[in-house]
C-alpha cells in the first residue's frame, strides 16, 4: 500500500508459443512482443519445473516490457569504432586499432592509452 498514484500503464505483453519435447519434458518457448511495431523475439527452453508464468516474470523478460513505458525507449545496440589518425606514420593516417587496454597503429606499431595519450613508438 502506498499513496503513489495508480500505475495505469499496461504492458503490451507477449504472444507465447510453446512446444514441449515428450522425452526431455523441456518446453521450447518463443515470445513475441505484442507492442505495435515491436518485433522483439525471446526464445528460450524451460525445464519441466519452470512454468511460462515464472519465466515471464524474470528480470530479462520484464525489462523489455518496461522499455515500452511512456517516456522510455527501446534498447539500441551501440557499436564503438576507433577513429584516430596516427601521429607517427608519414601519411599521418596509419591504421589505429584497439589492442588490449589501449590502441595501437598496425602500420608503425606505436601504442597509446585508449584516450590517445601516453604514446610509445614501437622501437624505442
Ligand atoms: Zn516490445
Ligand atoms: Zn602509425
Amino acid at each position: 500500500m502506498s499513496n503513489a498514484p495508480a500505475d495505469t500503464w499496461t504492458e503490451p505483453g507477449w504472444d507465447v508459443a510453446t512446444t514441449t519435447d515428450v522425452e526431455t519434458r523441456w518446453t521450447s518457448v518463443t515470445l513475441t512482443c505484442r507492442a505495435d511495431g515491436c518485433r522483439q523475439l525471446v526464445m528460450t527452453a524451460l525445464p519441466k519445473n519452470v512454468t511460462i508464468d515464472q519465466y515471464l516474470h524474470t528480470r530479462f523478460v520484464t525489462d523489455h516490457q518496461n522499455q515500452h513505458r511512456p517516456g522510455r525507449a527501446l534498447d539500441i545496440t551501440v557499436e564503438w569504432e576507433i577513429s584516430a589518425c596516427c601521429s607517427v606514420c608519414e601519411d599521418e593516417i596509419g591504421d589505429i586499432v584497439q589492442k588490449d587496454e589501449g590502441v595501437t597503429c598496425r602500420e608503425c606499431g606505436t601504442t597509446w592509452d585508449l584516450d590517445g595519450t601516453y604514446g610509445h613508438r614501437a622501437e624505442s
